[in-house]
């Protein structure tokens, strides 16, 4: 599914991602934290091809295929959804006007009346006011209300891949177990897998990873199971990472 190999990424002259290795295979959840700073938001715009960054080495491949060069719509098209931290407003254009384009743009034919149909009974299993529909992407919206709107055009896009950057900043504690709740309804129907990236263990009280990996410094230090994330609760990422660490306090 997704496999990163020695991935080197730099934004202007200063090298922010030294060397990362990752395979998230299909239907698994995987977990990257780390400290501020660390690089982990870098991997989801080198993954996404955002123009600022510049991968210096190394491969990205989705099912296969290389897509380092892709534009980040094209890399969209092949069924990979970044939930941004901060999703950007853009005004002028409706959800109902983007999913429309989108889906078409994968050449899925709908019409309009199944569009609309699909859209308002996705409103509805998710519990998203319809206002949604025909409102401007993201304006004027708060945190949480952004969250469900991206929420509401992952399950119109139907992506095979979900990278979640820092999921749980803007939401209080309802709202996140809310939009986990979904993402995990998703993930049962659609076998997708999911990425999560996080500096803190909140999501994962509602999401239990298949895999847990700290990245510091632009390079993975430690990688196990969702032990490793309470490991991190208890003892912060310096701690977590020390192998000596659970002797001494054994
Ligand atoms: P994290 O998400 O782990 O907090 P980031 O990936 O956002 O870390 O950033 C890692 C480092 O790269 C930071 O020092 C940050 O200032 C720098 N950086 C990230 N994106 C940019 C950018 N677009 N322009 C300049 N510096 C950036
Ligand atoms: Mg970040």
């Amino acid at each position: 599914m997704l496999r990163i190999d020695n991935l080197h990424v730099s934004v202007g002259k200063k090298e922010i991602l030294k060397g990362l290795n990752l395979k998230v295979n299909k239907d698994e959840i995987h977990v990257i934290m780390g400290p501020n700073g660390a690089g982990k938001s870098t991997i989801c715009n080198a993954i996404m091809n955002n123009p600022d960054y510049t991968k210096t080495s190394g491969s990205c491949l989705f099912n296969g295929e290389d897509i380092s060069t892709l534009t980040t719509d094209e890399i969209a098209k092949k069924g990979i959804f970044f939930l941004m931290q901060n999703p950007v407003e853009i005004p002028g254009v409706t959800n109902a006007e983007m999913l429309r384009l989108a889906l078409s743009e994968r050449n899925e034919k709908l019409s309009i009346f199944e569009f609309n149909k699909a859209l308002n009974s996705t409103c509805e299993d998710l519990n998203i006011d319809k206002s949604f529909i025909h409102h401007n992407i993201n304006e004027r919206m708060s945190g949480g209300e952004k969250k469900k709107n991206e929420l509401l055009q992952l399950y119109m896009l139907n992506p095979e891949l979900i990278l979640l950057d820092e999921l749980d900043s803007g939401l209080d504690v309802d709202a996140l177990e809310t939009l986990a709740t979904s993402l995990l309804e998703y993930k049962k129907v659609s076998k997708c897998s999911i990425l999560i990236i996080t500096h803190h263990t909140n999501i994962l009280k509602y999401i239990t990873p298949s895999k847990v990996h700290i990245l510091v410094d632009g390079k993975i230090v430690e990688e196990g199971d969702a032990s490793l994330a309470e490991k991190i609760e208890t003892y912060g990422f310096k701690g977590a990472y020390k192998s000596d660490m659970s002797d001494e306090n054994a």
